[in-house]
């Protein structure tokens, strides 16, 4: 008689994967947390402005090996009023009369992580990973700690499921998160983030997202692959 293979009850990530630095680095982070074959990489098409962000989860998550789903989500560009989803507003530095930088898409990681614990169920997968970061400059509101504990529990009780969500870069610098993508071998895979508000490649470099990007790699003190590759690509296509 023939036994069956013990179950494998080890637990498998999905990690919300946006094309940038961040959710790069997190991919990577629950590689090595959860094993190679444990992680699988989620992400959405809502209607942002720029296309790129979509084109380089693919190459990023093809580059860790990992399973890649794409799910549309159309509504945040019919909601309107972010310049991350509308042409006709420009990327703005500073914030608004509501403390906010002009590129917030009101409720954003609230739909993505619910929609992300929808796939996670059906995939038979309990943790979920975002680069979400309290210490980021925008201090969007979904991005804090109190948020992500609060939608934790309320997926919790809504779908019946233990499943927990993961933010291993809440609290770091933008400099830590680099020097963590260093340790965690993601630094190649950086190479082909995308960072830039204005969604240009090479990079614009003026941008706040660009300037942070810059200010965390210049403090961590290495440089930034993409720079690295980008500038090797235009001087020496033997390198
Ligand atoms: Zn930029």
């Amino acid at each position: 008689m023939s036994q069956d293979p013990a179950p494998d009850t080890a637990p498998r990530a999905l990690v919300v994967l946006s094309g940038g630095q961040d959710s790069t680095t997190c991919l990577y982070w629950a590689l090595d947390r959860f094993g190679a074959g444990r992680v699988e990489a989620l992400s959405f098409d809502y209607g942002q402005r720029h296309r790129i962000e979509l084109d380089c989860a693919a190459r990023i998550a093809a580059l860790a090996d990992v399973p890649h789903v794409v799910l549309p989500i159309n509504t945040f560009g019919a909601l309107g009023g972010s310049a991350l989803t509308e042409k006709a507003i420009p990327v703005r530095a500073g914030l608004e009369a509501n403390r906010l930088p002009n590129t917030f898409v009101p409720g954003r990681n609230l739909i993505f992580l619910s929609f992300a614990a929808a796939h996670a169920y059906r995939r038979g997968i309990t943790e979920l990973v975002t680069g979400v970061a309290q210490t980021d400059y925008s201090g969007y509101p979904d991005c804090r700690l109190a948020t992500i504990e609060a939608l934790q529990q309320a997926i919790r009780l809504g779908m019946e499921a233990e499943i927990t969500i993961h933010t291993p870069l809440m609290f770091k610098s933008k400099a830590e998160t680099v020097h963590m993508a260093q340790a965690l071998g993601a630094l190649p895979a950086l190479a082909w983030s995308h960072t830039c508000y204005n969604g240009v490649q090479p990079p614009c470099g003026e941008c706040p997202a660009c300037r942070l990007r810059a200010q965390g790699f210049a403090e961590a003190g290495i440089a930034d692959p993409l720079i690295e590759r980008l500038r090797g690509a235009g001087t020496d296509r033997h390198a």
